[in-house]
């Protein structure tokens, strides 16, 4: 049997990063979600809560049992060690979690798994986790008013995490394969999915 494929998907805010998650989805794929399993971690429930009012204090959970993500950004900002205990709680069980789902794409016999990574740029970790590294690559200010539009952020709030995140130009250097979607329409960026799933025999 061939080797399973392990695409990692990124891209900055509002590039479409997640419209081509979903595009490959309806095209039968299988996409890890890392951010999502990232979000449940810290939800009420989560498999992260205890290791996190342990660590930190019943301060930093919110009435529903969630993390109090307001409260935690502000401890992160002053105190540098902080983002450092919160991830040794909550990487190891994303890695958990991501085998998870990954072992259960391989059990139902999926030659390719898409793992979706907003800071895959950012991180060595994930980028030897996989075989090939798709971008979706956008210019700034469509970034902008695409997540304008969709979140309500203001324009000011937008670059901020834009400028937080990886440059574009970092994004691209660890690219094997690039989709530029500021002009494309939805159906030409679907179009070109097609174009890549083929690459792989899909
Ligand atoms: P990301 O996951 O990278 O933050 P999304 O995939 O959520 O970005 O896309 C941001 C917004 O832009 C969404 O509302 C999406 O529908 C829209 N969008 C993405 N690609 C295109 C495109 N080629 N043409 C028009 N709108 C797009």
């Amino acid at each position: 049997m061939a080797a399973i494929i392990r695409i990692g998907l990124t891209g900055g805010i509002g590039s479409g990063k997640s419209t081509v998650a979903a595009l490959w989805a309806q095209a039968g794929g299988v996409v890890v979600d890392v951010d999502a399993i990232s979000r449940q971690l810290t939800a009420q429930g989560g498999a992260a809560m205890d290791g996190i009012r342990h660590e930190f204090g019943a301060a930093f959970i919110a009435p529903q049992g969630a993390l109090d993500r307001n409260v935690m950004r502000a401890l992160v900002f002053e105190d540098h060690t902080a983002r450092q205990r919160l991830e040794a709680i909550v990487h190891p069980l994303i890695g958990l979690e991501v085998a998870r789902q990954a072992q259960g794409a391989i059990d139902r016999l999926a030659r390719c798994i898409v793992y979706d990574v907003p800071l895959l740029a950012e991180s060595s970790h994930w980028r030897g986790q996989v075989d090939w590294v798709l971008v979706v690559d956008c210019a700034p200010e469509v970034q902008i008013e695409r997540t304008m539009r969709r979140s309500g952020l203001s324009h000011q709030a937008v670059e901020q995490i834009i400028a937080a995140q990886a440059s574009r130009e970092k994004r691209l250097r660890v690219a094997d394969g690039v989709i530029f979607n500021s002009t494309l329409t939805m159906d030409e960026l679907a179009a070109e999915l097609v174009q890549i799933r083929a690459r792989f025999g899909l």
